[in-house]
C-alpha cells in the first residue's frame, strides 16, 4: 500500500511564520501518548491538563493481576480493567527503536533493579515510561483518577469536557480550546464470531484478561489468532495445558501439523462451529473436544465519551475511526480535535511524539495544515488506495506498508529529522532473526554493528 502521494509532499511550505498561539488543551490518557503529548504541547507554549482515570501513568504497561468481571469482555456493565499486560511479557520491539527519539529507552545497566534485556519486561517499560514523566516535569500537568466521560462542541469551536474525580462525587464541567484523545486502544475486545457459541458449555476469555498460565493446567485449549499477544500466550500455557490448539486465518489445513517444539500444540484451521456437549468443528472437518476458547482477536477503538454530532464514527465491525486526516485530524474539526496513536504495526512511541509534536505545532499556528477540503480529499484519496490494494477497511489504521514513509511525512512537516537509518535496518533484522531463530530471538542476534550505531545516535542527539 502506497503513501498518498498527493500529501507525500517534503517541503517546508506547512512551516509558518505567523504569530504563536497559545491553548488552553485537555489531554486524555497518562499512557505513554498522552506522556509525550502533554510534554510537546507544553513545549510549544500551550497550557495543558491530563486526565488520566487510572491512579498511576504508564497506561497499558501498568500491569495488574486482576481481570474484568466479564473474562470475554463483552457485558457492557462489567468492570473494566485497563491494561493487557500478562505476567510473561517482554517487548516485542527492541529497546533502541522502541523509546521516544529524543530520549531513549538506553539500558542501564549499573543499576541492579533494572532490566537491561533488549527485549526487556513490561515492568521496565513503564519505569522507563516514569523516567520520562520525572525528566519532563509531566506529573504536575496531570489529573489522576479523573475520568473524563463526556467530550462534546460547544460554541465557538471550543470544547466542554466533563470529568469525574475519584475523590468527589460531583463531576467537573470545563471548557477547553482542544482536546486530544490519547487513551490508547487495547482494551475493548474484538472477538471471533461462532456459530453455535451460545449453547457452548465451555469457557470463553479475551487475551485482554489473560495474566498467567496456571488457570488452563490440564485443559484442552482453542486459542483463535497469529499475533504476537497470540505467539506469546500459546508458549505460556502450551507448558501447563492438555493440549493447545491455534486456529488461524493464516494456517492452511495442508500445514496442519504437530509443533515440535511442544508436545502439546496443534495447529488448526478455522473454526467451523461449536456445540452443546463441548465439541469443536474445523472447516477441516476435524472435531476437538474442548474446555477454553481464548480469543487472541485484538481490540477495538472505543471513544465512549466523545460526541461529535456523527463527524467523527468509530465503525465497530471494521474498526475505523475516521474521517482522519493522516490518522490524527477530523478535517471538519481541525485543529481542536486531535488523536495520538491510532495507527498500528508501527513503532508507537517515536510515532506518538511526531504525531505530538505536529499537533502541538499546528495548535501555535507554527505549522499549517491544508483546507478542510484537501484534508477530506486525502482521506477519500487514502480509502481509495485501500480498497484499490484489496485490504479491507479493518485494517484503514495499519500502517506497515508505509510506516517509514509515514514518519518522515510527520518529521518534515514539524521541521524534525527524519527516523535514522539504522532504525528500519534493525527493524528488517529482528524480522529476519524471528524466522531463524523463533524460540530465542529475544536474546540471541547478529546486529552488534546497529546497536553501537543506535547508542551513538543516542549520545549526538535529534
Ligand atoms: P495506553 O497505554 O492504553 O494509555 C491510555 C491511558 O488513557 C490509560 O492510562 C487509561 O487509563 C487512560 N484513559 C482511557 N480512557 C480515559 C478516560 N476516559 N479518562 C481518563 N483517562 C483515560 N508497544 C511497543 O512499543 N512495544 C511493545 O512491545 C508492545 N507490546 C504490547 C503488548 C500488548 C499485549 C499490548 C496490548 C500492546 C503492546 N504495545 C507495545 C502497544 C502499546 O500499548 C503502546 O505502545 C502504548 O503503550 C499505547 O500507549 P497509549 O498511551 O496510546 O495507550
Amino acid at each position: 500500500l502506497a503513501f498518498v502521494p498527493a500529501m507525500a509532499d517534503a517541503s517546508s511550505a506547512h512551516l509558518t511564520a505567523m504569530r504563536p498561539l497559545s491553548s488552553h488543551v485537555a489531554v486524555i490518557g497518562a499512557g505513554a501518548s498522552g506522556l509525550v503529548a502533554a510534554r510537546e504541547l507544553r513545549r510549544e507554549g500551550h497550557n495543558v491538563v491530563v486526565f488520566e482515570k487510572g491512579d498511576q501513568l504508564g497506561g497499558n504497561w501498568v500491569y495488574t493481576p486482576e481481570v474484568e468481571s466479564d473474562p470475554i469482555g463483552l457485558h457492557p456493565n462489567r468492570t473494566i480493567v485497563h491494561s493487557s499486560m500478562y505476567q510473561s511479557l517482554r517487548t516485542n520491539l527492541l529497546r533502541e527503536i522502541m523509546g521516544f527519539r529524543d530520549y531513549p529507552f538506553a539500558a542501564k545497566e549499573e543499576d541492579e533493579e533494572r532490566d537491561p534485556r533488549r527485549f526487556p519486561g513490561h515492568r521496565e517499560v513503564l519505569k522507563y515510561l516514569n523516567d520520562f514523566a520525572g525528566e519532563f516535569g509531566i506529573c504536575e500537568m496531570v489529573r489522576f483518577e479523573t475520568e473524563v466521560v463526556f467530550v462534546g462542541l460547544v460554541e465557538g469551536g471550543k470544547w466542554i469536557v466533563k470529568s469525574k474525580s475519584k475523590t468527589s462525587d460531583e463531576g467537573l464541567e470545563e471548557i477547553y480550546d482542544a482536546v486530544v484523545v490519547c487513551c490508547g486502544h487495547y482494551t475493548q475486545p474484538r472477538v471471533a464470531e461462532i456459530s453455535g457459541i451460545t449453547t457452548w458449555k465451555g469457557r470463553q476469555i479475551h487475551s485482554h484478561n489473560y495474566r498467567t498460565p496456571e488457570p488452563f493446567r490440564d485443559q484442552v485449549v482453542i486459542l483463535i489468532g497469529s499475533s504476537s499477544s497470540a505467539t506469546d500466550i500459546y508458549r505460556d500455557i502450551a507448558g501447563v495445558a492438555k493440549e493447545v490448539h491455534i486456529s488461524s486465518r493464516s494456517i492452511a489445513s495442508e500445514t496442519k501439523e504437530k509443533k515440535p517444539q511442544f508436545d502439546t500444540m496443534r495447529l488448526n484451521a478455522m473454526i467451523k462451529s461449536v456445540h452443546e456437549d463441548g465439541s469443536v468443528v474445523f472447516i477441516d472437518g476435524s472435531v476437538v473436544v474442548a474446555d477454553t476458547i481464548l480469543h487472541c482477536t485484538g481490540y477495538k477503538y472505543h471513544f465512549p465519551f466523545l460526541e461529535t454530532n456523527g463527524i467523527v464514527t468509530v465503525d465497530g465491525d471494521d474498526n475505523r475511526v475516521g474521517p482522519l486526516f493522516k490518522h490524527v485530524f477530523p478535517p471538519a474539526l481541525a485543529p481542536s480535535l486531535s488523536f495520538v496513536g491510532v495507527p498500528w504495526k508501527t513503532v508507537p512511541f517515536p510515532n506518538f511524539e511526531l504525531q505530538s509534536k505536529w499537533i502541538a505545532g499546528v495548535l501555535s499556528n507554527r505549522i499549517a495544515l491544508p483546507s478542510k477540503e484537501e484534508m477530506m480529499k486525502d482521506v477519500k484519496a487514502y480509502y481509495s488506495s485501500l480498497e484499490a490494494s484489496g485490504k479491507p477497511t479493518r485494517h484503514t489504521h495499519d500502517i506497515f506498508d508505509y510506516r517509514g514513509e509515514y514518519a518522515d511525512w510527520l518529521a518534515v512537516q514539524c521541521g524534525s529529522p527524519v527516523l535514522e537509518e539504522w532504525r528500519e535496518q534493525m527493524m528488517l533484522t529482528v524480522a529476519k532473526n524471528w524466522l531463524v531463530r523463533p524460540k530465542t530471538y529475544q536474546d540471541e542476534w547478529d546486529d552488534n554493528h546497529l546497536v553501537l550505531q543506535a547508542y551513538e545516535s543516542f549520545k549526538n542527539g535529534v
